[in-house]
């Protein structure tokens, strides 16, 4: 289940997803997007996966929206984007111009790809 609900008292849609639930546990220092993990591999300088648990997807059912507690479908794409194999950077402002030129690129690429949908409307980057 994911779905967007309205909150009446404060006027704002929020993002409700049990998909994140599903998240795995894992070790305190195990970060699964360091280069050689199960699913990144080695040989790259950007890198973009898929969200394993994503908060919106283009293929979520209509919830059953009642009058006062209304919800809409939670439409959209979560990607991740490993902005560099240096996992010993604190922030991306550390990053050298050249690396983050291609983290934008591949932003831009995505973005582009995105607005082709018709349900597009926003994209959303941030970094953690
Ligand atoms: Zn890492």
């Amino acid at each position: 289940m994911r779905e967007l609900r309205y909150n009446p008292l404060l006027g704002q849609w929020i993002m409700v997803s049990a998909e994140r639930e599903k998240r795995p546990w894992r070790p305190k220092d195990f970060c699964p997007f360091c280069p050689g993990g199960e699913e990144t591999g080695y040989g790259w300088e950007v890198l973009l996966l898929p969200n394993r648990f994503p908060m919106l997807s283009f293929n979520t059912p209509k919830p059953e929206s009642k009058e006062f507690y209304k919800k809409a479908r939670a439409l959209g794409q979560c990607s991740v984007i490993v902005e560099t194999p240096e996992h010993e950077l604190k922030d991306l402002e550390e990053l050298p111009i050249e690396q983050m030129t291609k983290v934008v690129q591949l932003w831009r690429q995505i973005t582009g790809e995105l607005k082709k949908h018709p349900s597009y409307c926003i994209s959303i980057n941030f970094s953690k």
